[in-house]
């Protein structure tokens, strides 16, 4: 099943090495993908194990669909794909009461106002700069759209981000759902590829004659790699590569660091569970300064789970300590349901990227005055022997998997 002397190694399996690993095969090259853990998809992961219900613990939404490299691919899989927006019942929570009509227009005006100043301040000519010093203040909901464009879209707070990344990078619908997952639509992809599992690469040997992998497994050369792993990852060293990656590389990944989405998915078949229309979503306004408040997802599909999400600091505090990320959402329900809709939760499980050493947290963001960074790390290196990719790598669509796959693509079509 694979190649003893490949042309390409990929390493990595998640939706970059995937689409690295088709587009290879395509092109009539042979490569073997080397997989640390024993699955693949990486950050495109659904089980239904735990809950006993499909349940995405890493992405979940096909964004930008009519672009999205995926949405066809499911298509043409026969995969039925659902519209979320036109599904879904947005709900506001502020102030001990559902909004009405009234504060709901008026959210939805606070939200269209922060991306006009994010993209006018993009557009001013002036150098890059904290994305938050962009956004607008003191309104009634200015603190609410910043902490849910912020900690819970982007994973990290505005303050740490580049204004010119997140306006290069802003996502728009359709956001599209499936039934097996994005896990499940990824695994179908990966489908008959040579996919090296339990196969952790610990070293990377390049240079002008080509590459060597190296780790538990053995040693494997090729004439070239794709490497697929997280920015989480490289910064931690959880490759090495010998001779040192190029300085400009090696700021890149720096300035490329990884935010943490945690979901907090709970049983809800009890009837006294939070009263919600299948595919419901729910926000929570800012109440006070430091008030970070979790977002919910309800009855995707109409099984009974309730989806908590919580981004940015308040996760990376939080990981480590799943029980305590599950009695936070838990009190997250009671503030809005009540204590008896809390008790009636099943049992949940808590995701855990930011501790899980193959990833380190849950998708890239530029830091202010690295918003070339992500071209910078998709640059091939000695000649197209050693390319990344991977979301990270992404100008356009980073932190999806619709970037990791374009640019699993691009890093394909790169190697000689
Ligand atoms: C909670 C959460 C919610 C998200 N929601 C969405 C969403 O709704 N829509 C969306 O588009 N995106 C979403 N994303 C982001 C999306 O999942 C990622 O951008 C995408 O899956 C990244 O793919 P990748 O190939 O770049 O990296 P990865 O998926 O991280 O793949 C890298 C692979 O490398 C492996 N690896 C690591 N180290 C080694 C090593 N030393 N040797 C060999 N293999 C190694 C890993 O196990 C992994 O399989 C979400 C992510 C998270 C965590």
């Amino acid at each position: 099943m694979f190649a003893s002397d490949p042309d390409v190694l990929v390493i990595g399996a998640g939706c970059a090495g995937i689409a690295a690993a088709r587009e290879l095969a395509a092109r009539g090259r042979s490569c073997v993908v080397l997989e640390a853990s024993g699955r693949v998809g990486g950050r495109a992961f659904t089980e239904s194990a735990t809950l006993g219900l499909p349940f995405d613990h890493g992405a979940s939404w096909l964004h930008q669909a009519n672009d999205n490299p995926l949405t066809p691919l499911a298509r043409a899989l026969g995969l039925p794909l659902l519209d979320h927006d036109t599904l879904r019942d947005r709900r506001l929570f502020a102030r001990g009461r559902f909004a009405d009509a009234v504060d709901r227009a008026a959210f939805a005006v606070a939200e269209d106002a922060f991306w006009t100043a994010i993209d006018t301040a993009a557009a001013d000519g002036a150098p890059d700069r904290p994305a938050d010093r962009a956004a607008p203040r003191g309104g009634p909901w200015d603190a609410t759209v910043a902490h849910w464009e912020g900690a819970q879209i982007c994973a990290a707070e505005l303050s740490r981000m580049s204004l010119h990344d997140l306006a290069a990078t802003a996502l728009d619908g359709p956001n599209l759902i499936l039934r097996e997952g994005i896990g499940g639509l990824v695994a179908r992809l990966a489908h008959g590829l040579p996919v090296r599992l339990h196969a952790p690469v610990e070293r990377v040997r390049w240079g002008s004659r080509g590459v060597v992998a190296e780790g538990s497994f053995g040693s494997l050369a090729a004439r070239a790699a794709i490497v697929t792993v997280s920015t989480g990852v490289l910064a931690a060293g959880g490759a090495a590569f010998d001779p040192p990656l190029p300085e400009a590389t090696q700021a890149a990944i720096h300035a490329l660091p990884m935010g943490l989405l945690t979901k907090i998915a709970f049983r809800a078949d009890d009837p006294a569970s939070p009263d919600l229309p299948p595919f419901a979503s729910v926000r929570r306004a800012v109440e006070a300064p430091g008030d970070r408040p979790m977002s919910f997802i309800a009855r995707l599909f109409e099984d009974p789970l309730l989806i908590g999400f919580c981004g940015g600091a308040r996760a990376w505090e939080l990981q480590g300590d799943p029980a305590a990320a599950e009695a936070e959402g838990r009190a997250e329900v009671a503030a809005i349901f009540g204590a008896r809709a809390a008790a009636a939760l099943g049992r949940a499980t808590v995701t855990r990227w930011g501790e899980d050493p193959l990833f380190r947290g849950a998708y890239s963001h530029a830091v202010p005055g690295a918003q070339a960074a992500r071209r910078v790390l998709g640059t091939p290196i000695a000649d197209g022997r050693l390319c990344f990719a991977g979301e990270a790598c992404h100008p356009r669509f980073a932190a999806t998997v619709a970037g990791a796959w374009l640019s699993g693509i691009d890093a394909a079509r790169a190697v000689p």
